[in-house]
């Protein structure tokens, strides 16, 4: 979860590719190496040597770290998958089966069934896919692969610490090729943070108990500021002439925004609590996609996953699930997104234009929408900062005219 997706959908992306790696060392002396910084941090030597006992790395695992995809999916093909017909169907199903658990949770950490089951489904898809991949191998071959060391080194001492605790067992710990663990894809520090155990019988089950598992997803959203009773978002309909470039995440009261000429999708008033709340306008897919004023428990989807296309999922499916109505916009399909290199070569034609994105990297993040944003009004265009492969092709010809 968190901090590693393997979906290119969710525009996550490790960041740099297979840079420089230290791995100068062979695995086996980086190993020994780590259990003896371990075992001098006071954990038992024959634990160290029951969980990390294995003398090869993974390498599928580094395959899979290196082989971040080139393409990035439009946001509505994502949600085409992530919110499909079968998936409706089996949550529905799985909402009547756990039916008591559900009503428990929400009775104790105030999150309404219907998005807890739709993280269930981005997760796991309802828990039946949790991976394969050994867990304590995955993270010592990503530690030795060596690009982002502290963070996968952090990750095993977690698990040393379940297994130290006996809130799983060894042979428990499998998960994601990047060490997410179970139905709640938990990263083995999180787990250690927010897993709990709601049957009582003394292990945190994420795995193959679903109580568990829902509790721990519960637990996690209510911990991150979940508000119950709170929609994630509205789907909104802008006023012709709209300033678009409102929507670079800043936040207004409701009301400031009906104001500016925001109103809900559906024409319905807002109620007065919603008045007061602060939201902010997101266009996932620009000017001529879908809009929505977003709210706190947006942001609450976002930290189970950072990507955009993660919460709108969670938060769509979460809708279909209790029953409300679908959207009211239609997605721009004939637009198509940018992949990674061409995404790089818009950040060069703003950077070249005097529109700097702070670096090129390949990934459009908030540089680079502000640098397009401010290209778009000094050109009269809509300031939506989505950037497309028609938007490329107008810088391009700018460029090349001048
Ligand atoms: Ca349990």
């Amino acid at each position: 979860m968190t901090v590693l997706r393997t979906m290119a959908a969710c525009v996550m992306a490790l960041g740099v590719g297979a840079a420089a790696l230290a791995q100068d060392e062979p695995f086996g002396v980086y190993v020994a190496d780590f259990k003896d910084r371990a075992e001098a941090k006071g954990y038992d030597r024959a634990l160290l040597d029951d969980t990390l006992s294995f003398a090869q790395p993974a390498s599928s695992i580094i395959e899979l770290d290196r082989n971040q995809s080139e393409f990035v999916k439009a946001i509505w093909d994502y949600l085409d998958s992530a919110v499909s017909e079968s998936r409706i169907e089996n949550g529905a199903l799985e909402l009547a089966e756990h039916a008591e658990i559900f009503a428990a949770l929400e009775e104790r950490f105030g999150v309404e069934r219907s998005y807890l089951a739709a993280i269930w489904a981005l997760e796991s898809a309802y828990g039946a896919v949790i991976g394969d991949t050994d867990v304590p191998l995955a993270l010592a071959t990503l530690a030795w692969e060596g690009r982002r060391r502290a963070f996968f080194e952090k990750e095993l001492y977690a698990v040393l610490d379940i297994l130290g605790d006996g809130e799983a067992d060894r042979g428990d710990l499998i998960g994601g090729w990047a060490g997410a663990m179970g139905q709640t894809q938990f990263m083995p520090t999180t787990y250690r943070a927010y897993a709990v155990d709601f049957d009582g019988d003394g292990r945190k089950d994420v795995w193959a108990d679903t109580g568990d598992a829902l509790a721990s997803a519960a637990r996690y959203l209510s911990d991150m500021g979940w508000r119950s009773g709170e929609p994630w978002g509205v789907e909104v309909t802008l006023r012709d002439g709209f300033d678009y470039a409102m929507a670079d995440g800043r936040e207004k009261a409701v009301g400031g925004w009906a104001v500016k000429g925001v109103v809900r999708a559906d024409r319905e008033p807002w109620s007065a609590d919603e008045q007061f709340r602060q939201a902010a306008l997101l266009l996932p897919a620009g000017a001529n996609g879908p809009a929505f004023l977003v709210f706190k428990n947006f942001y609450v989807f976002k930290r189970y996953n950072a990507a955009t296309s993660y919460a709108l999922a969670a938060g769509l499916l979460g809708d279909t699930l209790a029953g409300k109505p679908g959207l009211i916009a239609d997605w721009p399909r004939a637009e198509r997104p940018l992949s990674r290199n061409q995404a790089k070569a818009l950040q060069r034609a703003l950077t070249d234009l005097g529109y700097s994105t702070g670096g090129v990297d390949g990934l459009i993040g908030r540089n680079s929408r502000a640098a397009l944003r401010a290209w778009q009004t000094d050109r009269g265009l809509p300031a939506d900062a989505f950037a497309t492969t028609g938007v490329l092709e107008a810088l391009e010809a700018e460029l090349a005219a001048r």
